[in-house]
């Protein structure tokens, strides 16, 4: 950090204009997401992978291609660094000989969206922003009342009626000012723009702010790092905004730029739910761009995201890694994420979930072989959908005790 020169400009991701770092920026002119660009040959002359383990075990070891340039700056909870975990026990039922999970259940917030907030709430401080607002399916805004708390700033946030409780409690205990909104993430993304615009706050909507998929690409640096500097065949990611694999796939881009990988890239397999699956049509039907699934539904709310901002950017990350993009049901992701929990101890959002279900489908249909090394993301605990999961579990209500189980009275 300190090198003034390492980010070297943001760049429009669809029409390439180059904007100024070191400013406040949402969208290009044009409504192209900006992404990050480092000197990475510089950043490349003073730190090698060696190096990495040197660094604190969080995900500002990787703080050389992240983007604040003051160490002050940083906002830190101890989020990244989240364990792989070798699956054998699941893998031998789906056929599947190397199998890993990537537990970003683990982070603070209980989700891997504390990698993209830190990062952005860091560039707040950077920038001198000091009131923030954002739309949320829920851990986002989870995540982002947490960083702007540790941060002291001013947090606005708007989540659909029906977000889960741990979501709502979570933003009211950290002191943000909670809206619930009668609609989907999409309304909430109308108020904050339009609050943006006269109460002067920092809009930090998914791909509207620059810095969060940052963050979100430290997901594939600690991959790789993790695996001893070589990347799986096969990454399952649960996509709703697909800031995980825009920034995943940014991330390996850097990495072969570095010096540290080649060019050989995993299959990227973007997983969706029936209810709402924007993505996994538009890679069906060939086309670039995802047209908004009305009506959408699921009990993975962070996979309720009808229609993606960088949806360009999700399916080509898709196609030119030879991956797929496959929706799962509610009832199959449900399935998979307590088979999961039974056989490997670990208890995971609706959202990995899906991922369990799309590669027992994915290696039924044979696109999967089982000898490939296989990384699925959970991108969440399980603690944070316990609605979800009790629709599974009942508890026994009065005179109940013997239908339900569970229930018994000491004598
Ligand atoms: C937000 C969220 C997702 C979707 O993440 P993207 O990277 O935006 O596609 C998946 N799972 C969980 C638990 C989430 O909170
Ligand atoms: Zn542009």
């Amino acid at each position: 950090m300190g090198q003034t020169t390492r980010v070297t400009h943001l760049e429009c991701s669809l029409c390439r204009k180059r904007h100024a770092a070191g400013q406040v920026h949402n969208l290009c002119d044009c409504g192209g997401p900006l992404l990050v660009r480092y000197d990475l040959e510089q950043v490349g002359q003073g730190w090698s992978r060696e190096q990495v383990p040197q660094g604190p075990h969080t995900m500002w070891r990787y703080a050389p291609v992240l983007p604040p340039e003051r160490e002050s700056s940083v906002v830190s909870l101890g989020e990244g660094m989240t364990p792989l975990v070798r699956a054998a026990r699941l893998g031998q039922r789906l056929e599947a000989d190397h199998l890993w999970i990537k537990d970003e259940g683990l982070n603070p917030t209980g989700s891997f969206k504390a990698r993209g907030l830190s990062c952005a709430i860091s560039m707040c401080v950077e920038l001198g922003i000091r009131k923030v607002a954002i739309p949320s399916a829920g851990n986002a805004a989870s995540a982002m009342a947490a960083y702007a708390a540790a941060a002291g700033l001013e947090a606005h946030i708007f989540m659909p009626r029906d977000v889960p409780q741990a979501n709502f409690i979570e933003c009211k205990a950290f002191g943000a000012r909670v809206t619930l909104v009668d609609g989907l993430i999409s309304d909430c993304a109308k108020i904050v723009n339009a609050g943006a615009k006269t109460e002067g706050w920092f809009d930090v909507t998914t791909l509207k702010e620059p810095y969060r998929i940052e963050g979100k690409k430290t997901m594939g640096y600690e991959l790789a790092e993790q695996m001893g500097w070589e990347l799986p065949d096969v990454i399952f990611y649960p996509t709703g905004g697909g800031v995980g694999i825009i920034g995943m796939w940014k991330a390996f881009h850097e990495m072969e730029a570095l010096g540290w990988i080649g060019s050989r890239r995993p299959k990227m397999i973007a997983v969706q739910v029936e209810g709402c699956q924007p993505v996994v049509r538009a890679y069906e039907r060939g086309e670039e761009r995802s047209q908004f699934w009305e009506n959408a539904h699921t009990v993975a709310s962070g996979l309720r995201v009808p229609k993606p901002l960088g949806d360009f950017l999700i399916l080509e990350a898709v196609r030119a890694s030879g991956g797929t993009a496959i929706a799962v049901s509610d009832e199959e992701l449900l399935d998979a994420g307590i088979d999961l929990a039974t056989g490997e101890g670990m208890f995971v959002a609706p959202e990995g979930a899906a991922c369990v279900a799309a590669l027992h489908k994915l290696r039924a249909s044979g696109f999967l072989r089982r000898d490939e090394k296989i990384v699925i993301y959970n991108t969440g605990s399980g603690l944070k959908y316990l609605e979800a999961y009790s629709t599974r579990f009942p508890r026994a209500g009065a005179g109940e005790q013997d239908k339900l189980g569970g229930l018994i009275t000491p004598r």
